[in-house]
């Protein structure tokens, strides 16, 4: 007998789950693509996907995953040769590294390691001893670690340096969960997909820039027909949106999650609920690890933590025994720790993360929680008992 037969939920940081609205959104026969709905329906998707990043700038979108829209923002602003400063925060900021490296880039790395966030006094420096730096690439959240980074705080170092760099968010991880503000914020480029905070299916890039962006980028060598976002993001023709076939039946997904997030329940809303769900997991680590201190959460200060996923620890091999537990008997498949130790290291099956990015409630990540203290009870791991009853409690403060 297993108690995990039932709707099944998967609490891993990203795909994340797909509401019923938007499963039934895709369900339709193959539109034209030529005239008709489609097309019309296209056209409201754009100025909406400007507000969800807090821009009047521009947005081009590509049938890719994230690392499909890390290669059309490094494509589109760099040449062969070019230098830019990454800041890693976790594995995700190596990743975007690692692809910016391969197209022939200089890359700076600073790495702050996996729990703390981006040093701003460390950037300033860095860019003050380099004027030739192009752009400065950062992860808003990273999703390895869950460590944020202030991207004010980033900004303004470029600003005090006197630098013209180009900076560029990672916001794969936060966008729709996480406060994001491209333009107030000062960020020239960022970078998003569609399988986490806009609830639809992987396959979908997107790359947002500003006029300096879209003015550095014209004289990028390494820009390519299918990367080039000029015509991507004011096509004369609609097929020039995709640089071919549109991706139809995702694109009713999208229309149907940015009414839901952008129309009925709003922005401000939205990054409210996960602010709240995500106070909800950590008074559950910080319960749990009351006596326990081989249990607790990766990122200390509150303030440096996402608000889409939770990156936490248990001993060797504690985290890998709960998560099986969870997924097999509760119907809850947990995030694996991710770039926290090679997958070699014995250390590898101490840690765990725990998604709440997207179309998640109350219930849902409530409900994860009491299925992983099931599991910590169930396997015998020692841990304070006041986890559950803190979450709880941390939910209805919110209230
Ligand atoms: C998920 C993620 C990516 C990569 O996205 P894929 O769709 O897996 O290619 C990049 N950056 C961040 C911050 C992410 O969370």
């Amino acid at each position: 007998m297993s108690l995990a037969n039932g709707r099944p939920y998967l609490a891993i940081p990203g795909p994340s789950v797909l509401p019923d609205r938007v499963l039934a959104a895709m369900q339709r026969p193959s539109p034209n693509i030529y005239s008709g709905d489609l097309i019309t329906m296209v056209e409201s998707l754009w100025p909406d996907l400007l507000d969800l990043a807090g821009t009047r700038g521009h947005v081009a979108a590509y049938i890719c995953n994230g690392h499909g829209a890390w290669e059309a923002a490094n494509t589109n602003i760099f040449s062969r040769g070019d230098k830019a400063l990454v800041l890693a925060t976790g594995r995700f900021g190596h990743g975007w590294a690692g692809t910016a490296q391969a197209l022939g880039v200089e890359v700076e790395m600073i790495d702050f390691g996996r729990s703390v966030p981006v040093d701003p006094a460390r950037v300033e420096a860095a860019l003050r001893a380099d004027p030739a730096i192009r752009a400065v690439l950062m992860t808003h959240v990273d999703t390895a670690s869950s460590v944020k980074s202030d991207v004010r705080a980033v900004r303004a170092a470029i600003d005090a340096a006197g630098h013209d760099a180009l900076l560029a968010v990672d916001c794969v991880a936060s966008l729709g969960c996480d406060e994001f503000r491209m333009d107030d914020w000062g960020v020239d480029l960022m970078v998003g997909a569609s399988q986490k905070g806009l609830m639809t299916p992987p396959g979908m890039g997107f790359v947002w820039f500003n006029d300096k962006a879209a003015a550095a980028g014209k004289t990028a060598a390494l820009r390519t027909p299918y990367w080039d976002w000029t015509a991507r993001a004011h096509p004369q023709e609609f097929w020039q949106y995709w640089f071919g076939t549109a991706p139809t039946t995702h694109l009713y997904a999208l229309r149907e999650s940015l009414t839901m997030l952008l129309k009925e329940e709003g922005l401000a809303n939205v990054w409210a609920r996960h602010a709240a769900l995500a106070r909800a997991v950590w008074a559950a680590f910080d319960g749990w690890g009351v006596g326990h201190p081989s249990i607790g959460l990766n990122v200390a200060d509150p303030a440096a933590r996402g608000h889409s996923v939770t990156a936490a620890r248990l001993s060797a091999p504690d985290a890998t025994r709960l998560r099986h537990w969870c997924e097999r008997e509760g119907g809850v498949t947990l995030g694996i720790g991710l770039g926290m130790a090679t997958p070699q290291d014995p250390e590898a099956s101490g840690a765990l993360r725990v998604a709440h990015m997207g179309h998640v409630n109350a219930h849902m990540t409530l409900g994860a929680l009491a299925v992983m203290q099931a599991g910590l009870t169930a396997l015998g791991i020692p841990h304070g008992a006041s986890g559950l009853a803190d979450a709880a409690a941390a939910i209805a403060v919110k209230v």
